[in-house]
């Protein structure tokens, strides 16, 4: 290496850029938002392994799927079910599509799209296993307004007179307060991701942390189920301050811990990538870790990281693959990092955790349940929670 050149920092936005899904996608323009007081007919696609969350960027290769092309050719929107779920699911607002016919006939479409709106399947026609056609209805995003809002006054002073008027502290008022919950949370998320959040509106910024928050599948879903910013950003601001490590998900031995995330994406530390293969991992970007072997050789083809070569890691007690190294031999900072896929790991509370911690992350888990369960159709608890 010529220690004369200058060390660079990795452009963070050519990973949202997949620029391995190679050049010719057609881009299209505008957005679609879907009214969510009619229903509405859709293709969606099931058994994707990708619980995609609104904002986020979603690469699909599909291979051999027919079905699909006619339906994207002439829309713009398609649905991804959550894994697992029969019902529940993101829209997928199409950015970019290249479709590409092989010498026997068939077509591979490559397809980049954004999340847009959470649905609910009311009706279904099923293609095929993993493709139906659906009448969907979406489930709305509201914005509560803030508590002295309600009584048609603003102001900080107004909720320090509220507290005490009423039987609540300031402090109850201010936790329920979007523009202080997004404040305080824009502050973890930077202590751990390293970065400012990319979106300022309060429910982009929500779904934001959602996707960025060191949590396991089915506490992501509650989040997902809950139809406000607010109630959102209350949730996850609980499960942001438990330290937690990152865990095999076979034998739960430790890999790596929360303190290693940092964002090698301008999303975050979280990100979706497809193989060559058509298979999604949803990925969390580390510094380090700790207990992985590795697999085979490291190479640079279809990286997703431009200018660094992929190595599989294995866990090296029980053997299940639970991801990638990522290193480059050009002058980029950081040289090496790790992507582990979130399917493969779980997120479980450090060893030494205050009994403090310990409650406030069952009374945290609890809430959300209850809360789930005691709300309106529209909040019903996904069935595989
Ligand atoms: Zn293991």
């Amino acid at each position: 290496m010529d220690s004369e050149e200058q060390t660079e920092e990795y452009d963070t936005s050519l990973t949202e850029a997949h620029t391995y899904l190679g050049e010719g996608l057609e881009n299209m323009r505008g957005r679609t938002i879907l009214d969510d007081t009619v229903t509405h007919q859709m293709l969606v696609l099931a058994g994707r392994n990708v619980t995609l969350i609104p904002g986020e960027t979603l690469p699909l290769l599909l291979h051999h799927n027919e079905e699909v092309r006619p339906w994207l050719k002439t829309h713009k929107v398609f649905g991804i079910l959550y894994p697992r779920q029969t019902v529940y699911g993101t829209t997928a607002d199409l950015r970019s599509f290249k479709e590409e016919q092989s010498h026997d006939g068939y077509w591979t479409l490559t397809v980049k799209a954004e999340g847009s709106q959470r649905f609910k399947v009311i009706e279904k026609r099923i293609i095929s296993q993993v493709i139906f056609m659906a009448e969907v209805r979406i489930l709305p995003d509201r914005r509560l307004l803030p508590p002295e809002q309600h009584l048609l006054l603003e102001g900080n002073r107004l909720r320090n007179v509220m507290g005490k008027l009423t039987p609540f502290p300031q402090w109850v008022y201010n936790q329920c307060h979007e523009r202080i919950l997004m404040k305080e949370l824009s502050e973890v998320m930077k202590s751990i991701l390293g970065k400012d959040p990319p979106v300022k509106d309060p429910t982009a910024f929500s779904y934001w942390v959602v996707a960025n928050v060191p949590i396991n599948e089915g506490d992501r879903k509650v989040l997902l189920a809950l139809n406000s910013s607010q109630e959102r950003l209350f949730m996850a601001k609980h499960y942001l301050k438990l330290n937690c490590k990152i865990c095999c998900a076979e034998c739960l031995s430790e890999i790596s811990t929360k303190d290693h995330m940092f964002s090698m994406s301008t999303s975050g530390a979280q990100g979706t990538f497809v193989n060559m293969a058509g298979y999604i991992h949803e990925m969390l970007t580390v510094r380090l870790v700790d207990g992985v072997s590795y697999v085979g050789a490291s190479s640079e083809h279809y990286s997703w990281f431009p200018g660094y070569a992929w190595h599989i890691i294995e866990c090296a007690e029980c053997g299940m693959h639970v991801g990638w190294r990522f290193s480059t031999q050009k002058n980029l900072q950081p040289q090496k990092f790790w992507g582990l896929s979130r399917g493969s790991v779980r997120f479980a509370p450090i060893d030494n955790m205050s009994q403090l911690d310990k409650d406030v992350f069952m009374a945290t888990a609890q809430m959300s349940r209850a809360y789930l369960d005691s709300t309106p159709e529209t909040y019903e608890t996904p069935p595989d929670l």
